[in-house]
């Protein structure tokens, strides 16, 4: 019996896995013509200030509505676009857009509105990241301090010369540079005195849970920020709560379904400068 059972198991596995290759294989053909399907597109979530809910930038989230399929989240189709190579293309064609929207944002306000985009590191490392940077920006006319990069812990373990190396031409450049998910990577904290890095986005796992610990560890980054002078954003705060307690510990920003859940581009320059806090 056991061995029937093993093998019936095993049978189910191997079923399993070729059905995952399978859907892969489909997703990345499907992927391939996504830019000129004009199947992707760009929603905005703002950052508020956590004081009083004042809209101060937002962040780039790459969304597919897929012609059959609906909307297919980053998470399912992200990792195949960097295992392929897709990233390169896809970035770019963010990054152009988030350019865009940037530029028109700041055009006639006195009040500058900084656009956050992820780039992850697979595309980090590309050795063309910096010239794509720069006819994003010239093509767009945004300017460099409108714009500010998330890149994750992880990003920062490998390559540290060249990263190094790519992050102050960044920051030479006039943008900004934020670490992502922070407190869920292979952390190595030295890496925040190395690495010239101006805002950490707390992960939402710490926001949202209600555990004492980690409204402790959310004082902690708090405090490593303030000491070493970089700005913090808490990343999926969901309720008055949540707000509340970030206020209470001189949080400056945050991003969250309670403020404003990401938006299409159309819907979010409608949004009132100031969202309820
Ligand atoms: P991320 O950069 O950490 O983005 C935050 C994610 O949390 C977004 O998911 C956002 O919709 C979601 N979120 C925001 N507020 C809340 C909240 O209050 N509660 C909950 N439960 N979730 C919230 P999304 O858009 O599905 O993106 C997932 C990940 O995919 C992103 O995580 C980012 O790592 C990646 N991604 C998205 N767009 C791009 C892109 O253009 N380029 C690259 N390289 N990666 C991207
Ligand atoms: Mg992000
Ligand atoms: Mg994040
Ligand atoms: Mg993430």
């Amino acid at each position: 019996l056991a061995k029937r059972l093993g093998r019936g198991g095993f049978q189910f596995y191997s079923r399993q896995l070729t059905a995952d290759a399978q859907h892969r294989l489909m997703l990345e053909s499907e992927l391939r013509r996504a830019i000129e399907r004009c199947e992707l597109e760009v929603y905005y979530q703002p950052k508020v200030l956590v004081e009083n809910g004042m809209i101060v930038g937002s962040e780039a989230l790459l969304r597919w509505h897929h012609g059959k399929m609906g909307m297919v989240p980053p998470v399912q189709f992200i990792p195949i676009a960097e295992d392929t190579g897709l990233i390169a293309d896809l970035g770019r064609w963010v990054f152009r857009e988030a350019c865009r929207t940037a530029a028109e944002l700041n055009a006639d306000s006195p009040a500058s509105h900084k656009v956050a985009i992820n780039v992850s590191s697979r595309q980090f490392q590309r050795s063309d990241l910096l010239e794509m940077v720069t006819e994003s920006l010239n093509e767009t006319g945004c300017r460099p301090e409108w714009i500010e990069i998330e890149i994750t812990e992880s990003l920062l373990l490998d390559q540290q010369y060249e990263t190094l190396a790519t992050l102050c031409a960044l920051r030479t450049k006039g943008i900004s540079i934020a670490i992502d998910d922070f407190g869920t990577g292979y952390s190595a904290l030295n890496y925040l005195a190395r690495f010239p890095i101006d805002t950490l986005k707390i992960d939402r796992s710490f926001i949202s849970s209600d555990d004492k610990r980690s409204a402790e560890l959310v004082k902690a980054i708090l405090s490593i920020a303030r000491c070493l002078g970089q700005g913090v954003v808490a990343e999926g705060v969901e309720t008055a709560e949540q707000a509340a307690f970030l206020r209470a510990n001189g949080c400056d920003a945050a991003q969250g379904f309670f403020y404003s859940k990401p938006l299409p581009k159309a819907e979010f320059v409608k949004l009132p400068q100031f969202l309820s806090a």
